[in-house]
Formats: C-alpha cells, structure tokens, sequence
C-alpha cells in the first residue's frame, strides 16, 4: 500500500484537481490518497471562526459567502456532466448550510474544530465524486472514524492501526481509497485536528499503523532544498536524507513538511517521499534510514526565537541547578529547543512566549534573567557531521562576518545549530550557502 499526499494548491483549482487524479491512477498498486482541504480554506475558516468567537456574526456572514462562491465555482468547473454538477452544487449547498448552521448556534471551541474539518472533509469529496464521474472506482475512507488523538494530543497510533485493520478488508478490492488529512478525534470523541498543517502528518500516520511501502508527500517543490529559496538565489533538491536530518530541518524551518510528519514514519520504518506535482519525473528527496553521512546537507532557519540567560553564582559547583530551571520550563508546558551553558550562567531558547512572563517571574529566583527577543535559529544538517573534520571550523569562518549569539553542536550528531539575531538571518543563510555549498549568496 503506498500513500499519496497532496496539499491545498494541488487541489486548490478544478484542473489540478484533475492533474491529481490522473496521476493517482498511472501509479500502479492500492493507494490511500491523503487530501488538504483546497488552498486558502482553512485560512478561511480560521478567521471565520474567530469572528464568530468574538460574536462578530455580519462580518463571520460574510466571508463565508465569498467562500461559498468560491466553491460554487469550483465545483462548476470540476464536474462536465449535467448529473455530476447537480452532485457538485449538492454537495457545495450541504457543507455550507452546515457551515451556516454551526454560525448560528451558540459558537464555542468545539464548534470552531467542527468548522476547520469541513475544508478535507469537502475537498475529499469533491476529489471522490471527481473519480465516479470518470468512471473510477474508490471509496472514501472517512478519517473521522479511525484517526484519533489522546488527551495530551497526541495521535493514538496503535488504535489508528487497528481501526484501518479492521475497515480496510471490506475495500481491498478498491486500488483508490480517499481520506482526509488534518483532522481526527479527540478522547472526547469530538471532531479535533493534528494543527495547521497537519495533513502531512495523516498521510505520515496512517502509513506507519499500516507499515506501507512508502508514504509520498506531493507538493510544488522537488523536494527538500539545501536552502531557503525564498531567501538565497540558488538552492539544490536532496536527493536522500535520513530520517534525523529531515525531521530537523522539518522542525527548524523547511516549510515543505510538517515537523512531526518524520516521527511515526521513522519509528516503523516506512520511507517517505517528497515529490513534486509539477514535475513528476523529478526525483524529490528520499527520507528513510539510510542516507549518507558526513556531509552537510542542508541549512534552515526558525524565527521567532526567544533566548533566555539565567546568571547565577549559586550554579558554581553547584547539582540540581539545571533540574529546578528546567522544571520551570516543564510547568508551563513551554519546550526549550537549544540550551548552551557556562559555569555560571545557562542561555536556552523557546519559541513559545504564552507563558514568558510567568517563566521569568519564577527564575527571577535564581539569578539574573536577560531575554533577547527577535532570535533565529540557522540550523545547519547533516548525518553524523562530526565524522567530517573541520565542520565547525567551515561553519564559523562562514559566518565571520556575524555576531553570533548561541552555539549547540554535538546534542545530536546532525546538526549545528547557531541563534543570531533575526536581523542577521537572511545574512547568515547566505553566507553558508556560499561557505557550505559554494552555490553563491
Ligand atoms: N488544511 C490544513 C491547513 O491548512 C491542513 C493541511 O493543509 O495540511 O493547515
Ligand atoms: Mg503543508
């Protein structure tokens, strides 16, 4: 079983939609086909739902009837035959009396969940009854019924993988099953989602429960890129990558994947490929176990970085000092991502500020606290990078033309990171795409 990922602007416009059909059917073999919901709906419904949280009802109204003709027009440029328009506008005219119906209603937090599903549960859909119009069997797979997340949000694996045991059976004569991906339910049994993005993270889940062939994750890009392209002039498609390398840069940065997507795929070891609707004779990158090493192989970078000191003579000789900071950190459900220490003082940074205020009060405790706000992070990646000699020294003399605030190498054997202030990123980027990869700033 393979399965194939698409993203919001695969299925954003009616011919890519169709792009996405002919190319589900020429890959031979029984696929679970994972959709976003068409692109800018879930941004859509996102501010619908704050609207009507802030009770702004007329203002809610209206973007959904802009929305509504957006999918109107959809749905009219999908469907040829006079039956399957009618099927189109039906389905268009449900989702959005449910849409309407969940606006009039006393609107809370659940109600808001319930609205952001209705973007992959319209789109599969529409993708599904694509299919039937061109005489194609399939099946949607609702993800409402096996998808499902704990009460610490986490996605509950091995009951996913027990649920598609037992409904896959009754389709195993189907080649195209359709899912949703990004939503699921919570332990209340409620409509949830894995979080912005998290379709990548479906498509990553179920074929970890199931121990797929490959998981496939198409979007608009050759795959993962040494660089930023929105940032440096030129940057190279990887080919491979290892599980490691891609969930760091997945995590500090690289947009094309969401960060947890590498987790459940590397723990049951089931490759995932990165290919490009575009161009589908494009190698993309392979993310599996094997890869490389010793090499850089990529650099990103994460902003909104928040650095805090904490200065302390009683950390001098002293044990347990690193305990009671963390645990402030552990309190308010705030992750560190890079820690540097001295004898005297620790730097550690979080992305995470809802709760920075409180943070500081309770460290304010131990020493001196300073906060740089504004950081990024430029994360540089390779496998096992300490089998290369000079990997720092390549990197620092990179960057000597800026002030670094931060170094973390040796944590993970794949990465260097390095926190300099937002201000000096595309810098920085620049200058290692140049030192690292000599392909120019
Ligand atoms: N539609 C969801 C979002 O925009 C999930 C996804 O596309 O991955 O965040
Ligand atoms: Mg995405």
């Amino acid at each position: 079983m393979l399965i194939m990922k698409f993203g919001g602007t695969s299925v954003g416009k009616p011919e890519r939609l169709k792009k996405i059909a002919e190319l589900v059917l020429r890959v031979p073999g029984k696929k679970i086909v994972v959709l976003s919901a068409l692109s800018g709906t879930t941004n859509t419904l996102v501010k619908i739902g704050d609207f009507l949280l802030a009770g702004k009802k007329s203002e809610a109204e209206a973007e959904i009837s802009q929305l509504e003709k957006h999918y109107i027009q959809y749905a009219s440029e999908l469907y040829t035959s006079p039956e399957y328009t009618a099927i189109g506008q039906d389905i268009v005219g449900r989702y959005f009396s449910l849409i309407r119906l969940l606006a009039a209603g006393s609107f809370d937090d659940r109600s808001y969940r319930e609205l952001l599903a209705q973007g992959e549960l319209s789109s599969t859909e529409f993708f599904y009854y694509h299919l039937r119009e061109r005489k194609i069997d399939s099946r949607l797979l609702p993800a409402l019924h096996f998808m499902s997340i704990d009460e610490n949000q986490e996605p509950e694996l091995e009951k996913i993988g027990e649920r598609l045991k037992a409904l896959l059976p009754s389709m195993s004569h189907l080649d195209i099953l359709i899912t949703q991906g990004y939503i699921c339910r919570n332990h209340k049994n409620e409509i949830d989602n894995l979080k912005r993005g998290g379709s990548d993270y479906t498509a990553s889940l179920i074929g970890a429960a199931i121990r797929a062939e490959e998981i496939q994750i198409w979007t608009d890009i050759d795959g993962m890129h040494n660089n930023d392209p929105r940032i440096v002039k030129k940057t190279l498609p990887i080919a491979e990558l290892t599980f490691d390398e891609a969930s760091e840069l997945a995590y500090f940065g690289a947009k094309i994947l969401h960060p947890s997507t590498i987790v459940p795929a590397q723990k049951y070891g089931v490759p995932v490929r990165l290919k490009n609707t575009m161009d589908e004779k494009a190698f993309g990158t392979l993310i599996s176990d094997k890869g490389t090493s010793g090499q850089f192989k990529a650099i990103a970078a994460k902003d909104g970085i928040i650095a805090i000191n904490i200065k302390s003579s009683r950390m001098l000789l002293a044990f347990g000092f690193l305990r009671r900071v963390f645990e402030v950190f552990e309190k308010y459900k705030t992750p560190i991502d890079m820690i540097s220490t001295s004898e005297v003082a620790v730097s550690v940074t979080i992305d995470d500020d809802s709760h920075l205020s409180e943070i500081i009060g309770e460290l304010e405790n131990f020493g001196i606290i300073e906060v740089d706000k504004n950081q990024s992070i430029i994360c540089v990646v390779g496998n096992k990078l300490a089998e290369k000699k000079g990997v720092l020294h390549d990197v620092f003399q990179s960057l000597a033309d800026v002030s670094v605030r931060m170094v973390s190498y040796g944590g993970s054997h794949n990465n260097i990171s390095i926190l300099v202030d937002t201000a000096q990123k595309e810098k920085s980027l620049k200058l290692l795409n140049q030192g690292l990869f000599n392909l120019g700033e």
